[in-house]
């Protein structure tokens, strides 16, 4: 059980930033994970008032406050129709509605989970996170950041042309996943990413341009063959280096055909 002692709803980033350098004060999401460890939090800091829940369309992009839920991103039909549901897809099963109407994608990408859903998704669109001291970084870069205390604003994702697809494999409904899994085609060509191997989500790019638009299979198996080389998979409880192995090449041969068959 964690305890709280001093609770601060800040009124502007600023505060919440200043607050957030002192390291036993700690920043609300929507508390999932916070509450299953056992710190003694000296200030909690909710940034609840400061507007930070909307997901907004612009001309050439979506801003996701920080305070947005999964669930909000699970039914908001701008962001699925655009990216064809695969947003949706890779929150759907994390526990349950309930949960996702609490969990925050702020505290879901600031953790940047090896087991994370979302952030394998989001790892194959033109993802950006807004953070208030450091500015717009590309989430690419963001995943292997080392933690420290700045806050993550928003999440924002450029529009653009590219088809996407999003899988995950795990052994019951709602449980952790064993493997995650997206695919991208962008103008310039392929992305992948691949998740909860376990570790936090790698993303790889067919640079080599093994895969044509609309790859046959032996050009998937290419593509599949260098992603499984390159890729570090490890194992736990749910299951062996060896099997995400064998599970990431299933989820990406899925994954690009599913891209393909949508055309351009
Ligand atoms: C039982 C359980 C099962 C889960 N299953 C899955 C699953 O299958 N797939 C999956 O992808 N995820 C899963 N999750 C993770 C979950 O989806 C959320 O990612 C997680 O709960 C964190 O979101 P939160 O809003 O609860 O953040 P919190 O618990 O409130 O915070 C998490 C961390 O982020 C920090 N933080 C929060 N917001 C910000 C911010 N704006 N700026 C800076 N730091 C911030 C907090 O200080 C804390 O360190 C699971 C979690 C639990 C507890």
């Amino acid at each position: 059980m964690f305890t709280i002692k001093n609770y601060v709803k800040v009124k502007d980033l600023e505060e919440a930033y200043e607050l957030n350098q002192k390291r036993n004060n700690v920043v609300l999401g929507g508390i999932m994970w916070l509450k299953m460890g056992s710190r003694n939090i000296q200030n909690a800091i909710d940034l609840s008032a400061l507007g930070l829940e909307k997901i907004e369309e612009t001309e050439d992009s979506f801003e996701i406050g920080c305070m947005a839920t999964l669930r909000q991103l699970e039914t908001d039909s701008r962001l699925n129709s655009y990216f064809d549901g695969a947003i949706a897809e890779s929150v759907k099963s994390i526990v349950g509605v309930q949960f996702r109407n609490t969990a925050t994608i702020g505290g879901s990408i600031y953790g940047r989970f090896g087991f994370s859903d979302p952030l394998t998704c989001l790892l194959v669109l033109d993802t950006y996170v807004e953070l208030y001291k450091k500015g717009i970084i590309p989430l690419s870069e963001f995943v292997d950041m080392p933690r420290d205390n700045d806050i993550l604003v928003k999440i924002i994702i450029k529009k653009d042309t590219r088809k996407v697809s999003y899988l995950s494999y795990r052994k019951t409904a709602t449980d952790l996943p064993v493997l995650t899994c997206a695919v991208a085609r962008t103008e310039d060509g392929w992305l992948a990413a691949i998740g909860a191997r376990p570790a936090r989500a790698k993303l790889i790019r067919d640079e080599r341009k093994m895969l044509g638009r609309e790859p046959e299979e032996d050009e998937i198996a290419v593509f599949q063959s260098f992603v499984e080389e390159n890729t570090v998979f490890k194992s736990n409880m749910r299951g062996s280096g060896e099997y995400r192995r064998h599970l990431a090449g299933v989820l990406l041969r899925r994954g690009i055909r599913a891209v393909s068959e949508r055309g351009e």
